[in-house]
């Protein structure tokens, strides 16, 4: 016979939300588990933030941060940002001891180790009391009609049967699967009628048809700051962010941000020299100037590796004219040149996929949430929380954020 254990809130995934969750919802004083079919806890944290962890954006603090998150509608985590800030964290990490430094841009991250955040977090739960249940594989969910004990829910797993009054859904998205990601989260919220947004890799390196044919794997390992966008009008989103061109294709920063709004047919516009206007600066500065065009180029774009710029002017529209000098060069040509640096045009042709990625884009429909208790409208006790919901935050982050602070509006929610 399996045991049965009752618990007032059940929450499947132990990671960043799902602690973050259970301890403050043990701490109210309610009974709480922890079930993941992980046997090692907590490691997307240990990976992230390349083992720093960074575990929030100080630019979300008081401020409406909607702008920072990707979703069918982003405004939904308007309420659970102010309920629960960057500084109500680090706070939780002055009381811990945890040391951490900014980055660039709002960016916090550990000073030691992403190990002290699951730290902390472990002992926020034992401090709740919580119960955990690792290496739990959960086989199915039903709703009881009849509410014994008040229980609402009961979750079958093989490691027993578990009654709960309320079921809290944090088992992310599908980003490494090699660390326990799975697609759970929407096949429960398919089963109470919940609707999903198609997840894609998010935050990931893009792909380009012909890539190597064309040489660009030669310029592996340049990374260089630059203006990128994707859409076009107003729909256009644009970072500032360094690039890294791959062997297989582009990445850094500023693919990343790309990637999570980038649809399969539009191409990316790359200002590879935002600081200047190159065809006007290459048109109106060459009269008299008897240098030739590759060493102008260096002079006018004195950010731009000189490998990068090499092969620009090896391309076969512009080879002809790599040697010529300045002064005699036409106009037409300056243009196209300064043209092609300032609005390098790539159509991606793929992305790395859920192995590489950084998070999952879509998820959980929010239409059907509530975004102050992040409970289901479709059924009362059932809770989604962090990254299996269809929000995803920008890289710098907001994705921990995101998962933090929804956790805390459920776990303040739950009765
Ligand atoms: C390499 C990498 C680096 C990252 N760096 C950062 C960063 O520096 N800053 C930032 O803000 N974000 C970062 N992220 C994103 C961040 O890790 C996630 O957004 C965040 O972990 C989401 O929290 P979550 O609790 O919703 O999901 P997760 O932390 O992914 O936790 C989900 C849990 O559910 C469990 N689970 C899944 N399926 C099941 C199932 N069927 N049964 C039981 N349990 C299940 C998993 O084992 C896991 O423990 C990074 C992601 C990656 C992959």
């Amino acid at each position: 016979m399996m045991p049965q254990r009752f618990f007032h809130t059940l929450i499947i995934g132990a990671g960043a939300a799902g602690m973050m969750c259970a301890a403050r919802t043990g701490q109210k004083g309610r009974s709480v588990a922890l079930l993941d079919h992980a046997v090692k806890i907590g490691e997307k944290i240990r990976i992230s933030g390349g083992g720093r962890c960074n575990f929030t954006n100080r630019n979300l603090n008081g401020r409406d941060g909607s702008q920072y998150y990707v979703s069918q509608q982003p405004r939904f985590v308007r309420h659970a940002l102010s309920r629960y800030t960057a500084q109500d964290f680090m706070n939780l990490l002055d009381r811990h001891g945890i040391a951490y430094h900014e980055k660039h841009k709002g960016q916090m991250f550990c000073d030691r180790s992403a190990q002290d955040i699951i730290a902390m977090l472990q002992n926020e739960c034992a401090r709740g009391g919580v119960s955990w249940y690792t290496g739990c594989t959960v086989a199915a969910v039903r709703v009881l009609q009849a509410e014994p004990e008040g229980a609402r829910f009961e979750v079958c797993t093989d490691q027993g049967v578990f009654r709960c009054r309320n079921l809290v859904v944090a088992t992310g998205g599908l980003a490494v699967p090699a660390v326990g990601a799975t697609p759970f989260g929407y096949e429960l919220a398919k089963q109470f009628g919940h609707s999903i947004v198609p997840p894609e890799a998010a935050l990931v390196p893009l792909r380009f048809e012909h890539w190597a044919q064309q040489g660009f794997d030669s310029l592996a390992g340049i990374a260089l700051p630059v203006r990128i966008a994707t859409g076009e009008g107003k729909q256009a989103v644009v970072f500032d962010e360094d690039l890294l061109f791959r062997h297989k294709g582009l990445s850094g920063p500023a693919i990343l941000q790309v990637s999570s709004y980038w649809q399969p047919g539009r191409a990316l516009h790359i200002d590879l020299v935002p600081e200047s206007r190159l065809a006007q600066a290459l048109c109106d500065g060459k009269h008299g100037r008897k240098i030739q065009l590759n060493t102008a180029l260096k002079q006018l774009c004195p950010a731009l590796p000189e490998r990068l710029l090499d092969f620009w002017l090896a391309r076969a529209e512009f080879a002809p004219f790599a040697a010529h000098k300045w002064a005699d060069t036409s106009n037409a040509v300056l243009q196209k040149l300064g043209d092609s640096l300032n609005n390098w045009m790539l159509l991606p042709s793929g992305s790395d996929g859920h192995k590489k990625a950084e998070a999952t884009r879509g998820g959980v429909s929010v239409k059907e949430i509530d975004p102050k208790t992040m409970q289901s409208r479709l059924q009362s006790g059932l809770y989604f929380i962090g990254e299996v919901t269809d929000i995803t935050g920008w890289l710098g982050g907001y994705n921990f954020h995101w998962a933090w602070a929804s956790a805390v509006c459920a776990a303040e929610a739950a009765d």
